[in-house]
């Protein structure tokens, strides 16, 4: 009988070393929730977890089998695991973070044959020739390395007397389907409906469908990567028409863009904590409370960027070009530790992932791996161009809904008189925003010694 333990690959479907345990033997399917991990999982990822544990629970069930489950050191277990079941060998996926990695190697050590395998990624920062602090090469690269095809679901587990699984993290949003034929299902539609116009529309926030909104499923390895690039790459080749290859071919860049982030984690994995890039001199954080307590509840003023933060709190998502937007007016126009930022979004995203979150918000906040030296957003023209009707701003931002668009997008331009008028309970702007621009700016200047 061979354990296999379930980590971020909360899914049967496409699943390497739950492949690799069944050709070996009878599987033991397990889940456990080290407080080493769960002491940084925000509460919105850990009820989606528990959701698609319960949904791993029902499938295993089916087979006559069920998932243990345990709250407590991974190690620990396991080894209690192989004295209670005659356990041959243990498999499992890897893991990237710092803390996964040091779980992986205590299990390494175990007198019990331990098999580790490639799932989480499609291309491992060990196969690439060398680390890339830049994207574009890096993808150049990854796009020639040969990737595993996807894997068929096993049929081959112990039977095991377990109760039932309950989610017991109570949340207040809505979160999405959980298991993995919901994820495939999600997969499915994007493909055959939105896929073909990706690249066109995905910055459209005012459009929720324009992304995929798959990274909860990526980011609990509920949606198998293999599959999914397989059925672009189908679609490049079976089509003729360049304007869709062009599109397909973005959605795959994207996932590299998560990949290239782990690479950067994988090498640098202190980076989780520390600035990526070196500076002559320490960044002079402002780090104002109030500003950041501001910036927490969605109230600055600046509405693209409160749009997002209350888009986040309402649902545990944030768009793409909002999470950019939100990242740099922290910590450009208030000049708030990128930290403190990664922190919050960790506490709220369904989809939080450390190498994408660490290597986003660095990014953002020109300590990362961005080419550009200080790049500082304008979500007042940010929100103008990929927003222009205002339409993500009044979903998420109610008091702002008897204003047309024009005027939301000028709120931070016009005058106090001119805001007074309307005579609604919106925050004015919490900062002088073209002076913050110009400060913001200079401390990174200073921190570069320019
Ligand atoms: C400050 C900041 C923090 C972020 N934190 C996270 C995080 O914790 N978890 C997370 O999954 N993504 C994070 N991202 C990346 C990106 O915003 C999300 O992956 C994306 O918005 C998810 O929505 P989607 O699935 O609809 O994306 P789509 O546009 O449909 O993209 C498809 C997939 O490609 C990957 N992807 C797309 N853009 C990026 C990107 N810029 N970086 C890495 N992967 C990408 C994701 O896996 C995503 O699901 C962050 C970005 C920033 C700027």
């Amino acid at each position: 009988m061979n354990i296999f333990l379930h980590r971020d690959d909360l899914r049967t479907h496409d699943n390497k070393a739950l492949k690799k345990a069944s050709e070996n033997g009878k599987v033991l399917p397990v889940y456990i929730d080290d407080p080493r991990i769960s002491e940084r999982t925000g509460r919105n990822k850990k009820a989606f977890r528990e959701k698609n544990l319960q949904k791993l629970d029902e499938f295993y069930r089916e087979k006559g089998s069920g998932l243990i489950y345990r709250e407590a050191n991974t190690s620990d277990q396991l080894e209690n695991l192989i004295k209670e079941f005659e356990v041959d060998k243990i498999f499992f996926n890897r893991s990237y973070t710092p803390v996964k990695r040091r779980i992986e190697s205590e299990i390494l050590s175990f007198e019990v044959e331990a098999r580790v395998f490639k799932d989480r990624l499609l291309v491992e920062p060990v196969e690439l020739s060398k680390e890339y602090g830049t994207f574009s090469p890096f993808y150049r690269e990854w796009k020639k390395i040969e990737k595993d095809r996807k894997h068929g679901r096993p049929n081959n587990f112990a039977k095991v007397d377990v109760e039932k699984f309950r989610p017991k993290t109570k949340v207040g949003i809505d979160l999405p389907a959980a298991g993995e034929s919901a994820a495939i299902t999600k997969w499915e539609e994007f493909k055959d409906e939105r896929l073909q116009s990706y690249k066109d529309k995905r910055d459209d926030v005012g459009e929720p469908e324009s992304v995929s909104r798959l990274s909860m499923y990526y980011g609990s390895g509920v949606l198998g990567l293999r599959k999914v690039l397989e059925d672009i790459e189908e679609l490049i080749e079976q089509s003729d028409d360049s304007n869709y290859i062009r599109n397909f071919a973005k959605y795959r860049n994207e996932l590299a863009w998560r990949e290239f982030f782990y690479q950067v984690l994988w090498h640098n994995p202190e980076t989780v904590q520390n600035n990526y890039r070196d500076f002559d001199n320490e960044i002079k954080w402002k780090n104002d409370s109030q500003e950041f307590e501001a910036w927490k509840k969605g109230m600055t003023g600046v509405p693209f960027v409160d749009a997002g933060i209350r888009e986040l709190r309402e649902t545990g998502y944030m768009h793409n070009r909002t999470r950019q937007n939100v990242a740099s007016f922290l910590t450009k126009h208030l000049m708030i530790d990128w930290r403190k930022g990664a922190r919050f979004f960790r506490k709220h995203l369904i989809d939080h992932d450390t190498a994408s979150n660490t290597g986003g918000w660095q990014w953002a906040a020109s300590t990362g791996t961005d080419s550009v030296s200080i790049r500082i957003f304008n979500p007042v023209k940010q929100g103008r161009k990929y927003d222009t009707h205002a339409e993500y701003i009044k979903r998420h931002i109610p008091e702002l809904r008897g204003l047309d668009p024009n005027s939301i997008h000028n709120w931070v331009e016009m005058s106090q008189k001119e805001r007074n008028k309307y005579d609604i309970d919106y925050p004015n702007p919490i900062i002088n925003f073209n002076q913050r621009y110009h400060v913001g700016k200079k401390m990174f200047e200073n921190a570069l010694g320019k």
